[in-house]
């Protein structure tokens, strides 16, 4: 074991500093929108964008924040349903006007786990400080702007000729990496497919927890296909098994659904779990951890990138301003908004320059503007908090 990741000091943003307004008015909003396309993973097919929104107002000023959970507890344990009730009453009573943004999540400690929910008020939080003070997010963080990498997730396909279709297209746009989703039954052939058909590839796999230790010879053939990394091929809340898997193969692993926060990064970089960390924002407790989770890494010589959760426009723009540190050396999840969605939530949607690259979107907080007779349109269930 690498025990000095344990120890290592990191660094907190800037933005813990920041002090937290007067808000006049707190809203918690369902959006459904429905997706162009199913997407399916190895664990459950999602038609349609459930997505959680909170909407604080401050002297006529509005942040946004956007939860990760589904309606379901397919990906994670947390839901809509578990991140209204921790809000409720846990959060929210924490929420006083003039505590800094670190003693906020500080007072929120006690509250074990739940980091889509803290995501989700301090992603909105950060957005209304940094729109109140006109300037990007990123800068509020301590980040300078720059383009950001793009990567789409290939959900499972019905066929390897629909695959093969699929990873042509991707590559028209064009990406700077491709995932595949896979699964048990749809993997070693899947990947040689497209490994031959596209030979220059930056390729990667995604099993999102679907096989145990005892399919490692399975999972070393993928060795053969010059993969950048297999994410998550084990249980959603394992590192130990995957530190033993990793030991055998020659592809790096990288964890997804294992790194719930600071502390699983570090064992998972002390017990050489994986050699690249996909960091979620909206899942291991907002930015701030994010930012601290990637500064371990960079000090690692670990590369870490952006997951994506299917976000609308809001979450999206918070995953680009995220990718602005420089930890984040490989592209991310982060794709176009039209793959996803015929009509967002926000007034600019991620589209990709020639060369692959998205530009930060320029306004103030995470830079696009949520368009609420949009959201009213998509809005299932609306509740303002008195
Ligand atoms: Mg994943």
């Amino acid at each position: 074991m690498d025990q000095q990741f344990l120890h290592c000091a990191v660094p907190l943003s800037p933005a813990v500093d920041a002090r937290i307004p007067v808000l006049h008015k707190i809203d918690l909003i369902v959006v459904r929108l429905p997706f162009v396309k199913p997407f399916a993973t190895s664990v459950h097919t999602w038609a349609v964008k459930e997505a959680l929104l909170l909407r604080l107002e401050s002297d006529g000023v509005v942040g946004w924040g956007e939860c990760v959970a589904d309606p379901d507890p397919f990906y994670a344990s947390e839901t809509t349903q578990t991140v209204r009730h921790i809000f409720k009453e846990f959060l929210l009573p924490q929420l006083k006007p003039g505590l800094t943004i670190g003693e906020l999540l500080a007072s929120w400690s006690p509250v074990r786990g739940h980091g889509m929910a803290k995501a989700m008020v301090e992603n909105a939080l950060l957005d209304l400080i940094a729109r109140q003070q006109n300037r990007p997010l990123h800068a509020l963080l301590g980040l300078s702007a720059r383009r950001i990498q793009s990567g789409i997730s290939l959900g499972i396909q019905e066929s390897i000729p629909a695959l093969l279709d699929a990873v042509a297209d991707a590559m028209r746009r064009p990406y700077h990496r491709v995932k595949l989703k896979i699964m048990q039954g749809k993997d070693v052939a899947w990947v040689r497919a497209v490994r031959e058909a596209f030979p220059d590839l930056c390729l990667m796999a995604d099993a999102n927890g679907d096989y145990r230790l005892e399919h490692a010879p399975i999972l070393r053939e993928l060795d053969a296909f010059n993969l950048t990394m297999v994410e998550q091929p084990l249980s959603y809340s394992d590192i130990v098994q995957h530190a033993v898997l990793q030991a055998g193969l020659a592809t790096p692993l990288c964890l997804d659904e294992s790194i719930h926060d600071l502390d699983d990064a570090r064992s998972a970089l002390a017990l050489k779990a994986c050699g690249v960390i996909n960091i979620k924002q909206g899942r291991v407790g907002g930015m701030i951890e994010s930012l601290r989770i990637a500064a371990l890494c960079q000090h690692a010589g670990v590369d870490v990138w952006s997951g994506g959760m299917d976000e609308t426009g809001i979450g999206r723009a918070f995953n680009l301003q995220l990718q602005t540190a420089s930890g984040f050396t490989l592209p991310g999840d982060t794709s176009e908004t039209a793959r996803y969605f015929s009509e967002d939530i926000v007034d600019q949607a991620v589209v990709l320059a020639d060369d692959g690259f998205i530009a930060l979107p320029e306004g103030p907080g995470i830079g696009v503007t949520v368009l609420e007779d949009r959201v009213a349109r998509y809005t299932l269930e609306r509740e303002s908090i008195p």
